[in-house]
């Protein structure tokens, strides 16, 4: 499992430029739409849908999840 992020000093994940986060986004979509799918329905997911840059100078998803963290603990 490859890490292309860091912790950001607002403790989010900072996924140091924008093609980053995009990646990143793709990725979460795809894993979010082929549960949705498996679920029956995609309505009521929540899933990270843009990219934006913080205050600290990060570049985060607009929805964290408890899958973040997860997957923040993986990656120490
Ligand atoms: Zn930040």
């Amino acid at each position: 499992m490859t890490c292309d992020w860091k912790t950001c000093k607002c403790g989010k994940r900072d996924f140091m430029s924008s093609r980053n986060a995009e990646k990143a986004l793709g990725r979460a979509q795809a894993k979010r739409s082929r549960r949705g799918d498996a679920a029956g329905s995609r309505r009521g997911l929540k899933i990270e849908h843009r990219v934006h840059a913080c205050d600290f100078g990060g570049f985060h998803l607009t929805s964290e999840s408890r899958a973040s963290f997860e997957n923040r603990a993986v990656c120490k």
